[in-house]
């Protein structure tokens, strides 16, 4: 893969080891077994949760890893990245009875590694039907729609424009929970079934839809959204003020930043993204890594325990600031911030924080220009229309999921939209929609 062997992530240890057979089996009989299981109701994907862990109790890894992926075909990356303490392990039953709750995310990375890492199939490709679709996009929401379709016997080709495939899987979530390797491990065995790539093309730039529309039948859009949005304030253009998604996606794909000579960054944002940034620079050895956020802890958007875990970490807060200026010569050396009141309105003096490196996170932006170049396709803010019960857009042979329709949420819920649409795909082929 065109990934550095010596990236910056690598520095960066698992935050959540892999469980030993002995461990994860005591973790398996803990396991209550629930009838209506509330851990199965907080999955987007409806893992059967009790099942596989039965399955790891019995020694039975590989149907463990079986009853996972068939739900949830990106269940090997979601086993690390999934924010399970708001989902399943945070309705886990355990709660309740003020006992720890089952350790169900690394209950599932166990029994994937399994099967990924060892190299045993589970999946096969339907028998052919001539059909053929595009994955535009290649990341969560396109891979699990190209999965489910090339299962149903239909051909499927992902265009991505980055020069390796896993979208934010692979360049964007944080390497303590899975470094990039995990994710092209992952797409690897997905792929194996017959899922075609095309990297490095950029649809719109280096094919357009016309030519999309006559070689395929359907069209399913997982672009996600777009580069960092600016704060359009002065001194943005130095050198060592990065975009945090570009910042993280330096420190996972190559070796762009250089954490070692940094003492001092400043994190602008209170989102997950932010926090994110903060925790690499921190866990990278950066002596000084400061958050801004114009409102108090209360008002972050960012998960609590994600910011319970940069406080441990040593990363520190100043709450109700904004930047109205980044400062130096060439490069950047210090953030003059505001002070601002519940209204967000400035308060007293600006004031200035030194800041040898600063990431905005001031979310991403929209992929306007893209989806207008579409006919017929409903935006909104950036976020296409889709019936909600089959991805479809306004536009007939196009669907869409993952960020692009959801405003933006997690690797699981881009997997359900990306299996839900290739669900509603194959049943327009299979009526013949389409057929020409
Ligand atoms: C920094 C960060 C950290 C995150 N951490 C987590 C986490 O820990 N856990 C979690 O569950 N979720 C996390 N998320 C959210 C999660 O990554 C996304 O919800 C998920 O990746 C969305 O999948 P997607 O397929 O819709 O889009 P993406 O993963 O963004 O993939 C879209 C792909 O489309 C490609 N593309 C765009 N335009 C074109 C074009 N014109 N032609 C061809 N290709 C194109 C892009 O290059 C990209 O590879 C994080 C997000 C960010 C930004
Ligand atoms: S809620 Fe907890 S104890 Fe009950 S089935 Fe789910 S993981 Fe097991």
């Amino acid at each position: 893969m065109p990934l550095a062997a010596d990236r910056v992530e690598s520095r960066l240890t698992d935050l959540k080891p892999a469980l030993t057979e002995a461990q994860a089996r005591a973790e398996a009989a803990r396991c209550l077994f629930c009838h209506d299981a509330p851990c199965i109701e907080a999955c987007p994907t409806g893992i059967d949760i009790p099942m596989f862990i039965r399955q790891i109790h019995s020694r039975n890894q590989v149907g463990a890893a079986r009853t996972i992926l068939e739900a949830n075909s990106l269940g090997h990356s979601c086993a690390r990245v999934c924010p399970v303490e708001v989902l399943c392990v945070g309705k886990c039953v355990y709660n309740d009875k003020g006992e720890p709750p089952i350790m169900i995310g690394r209950l599932q990375r166990y029994a994937t590694d399994r099967v990924i890492h060892g190299g045993i199939q589970l999946f096969e490709a339907g028998e052919p039907t001539g059909r053929a679709v595009a994955c535009v996009g290649g990341g969560p929401a396109s891979i699990a729609c190209a999965h489910e379709l090339v299962r149903r016997g239909h051909r499927a080709v992902v265009f991505e424009k980055a020069d390796w495939p896993g979208g934010l899987n692979t360049d964007g979530v944080a390497p303590y929970k899975m470094q990039a390797d995990e994710s092209l491990a992952e797409v690897e065995w997905l792929s194996e079934i017959g899922i075609e790539w095309r990297l490095s093309t950029e649809v719109g730039r280096d094919v357009d839809w016309a030519d999309l529309e006559r070689e395929f039948d359907a069209v399913f859009l997982g672009v996600g959204l777009g580069a960092d949005a600016p704060l359009g304030i002065p001194g943005e253009e130095l050198e060592g003020v990065w975009g945090a998604t570009a910042l993280i996606e330096a420190i996972k794909t190559g070796r762009r930043v250089d954490p070692a000579s940094v003492y001092s960054a400043v994190v602008i944002g209170g989102g997950n993204t932010a926090i994110d940034a903060a925790r690499e620079l921190k866990l990278l050895g950066v002596p000084e890594v400061r958050m801004v956020y114009r409102r108090g802890p209360d008002g972050m958007p960012g998960y609590a325990h994600e910011r319970e875990h940069a406080i441990a970490e040593g990363v520190s807060f100043t709450w109700r600031a904004v930047p109205v200026a980044f400062e130096g010569q060439g490069r950047v050396k210090a953030a003059r911030l505001a002070t601002v009141d519940r209204g967000l309105a400035p308060v007293g003096e600006p004031f200035s924080v030194p800041a040898d490196l600063v990431a905005v996170a001031a979310g991403q932006n929209r992929l306007e220009d893209l989806l207008a170049s579409i006919p017929g396709l409903e935006h909104d803010d950036g976020r296409v229309t889709v019936d909600p019960a089959t991805g479809r857009t306004t536009n007939p042979r196009y669907w869409a999921g993952g960020d692009l329709a959801n405003g933006g949420a997690e690797v699981v819920d881009a997997a359900a939209e990306g299996k839900r649409a290739a669900r509603a795909i194959h049943e327009w082929l299979a009526g013949n929609g389409g057929a020409r």
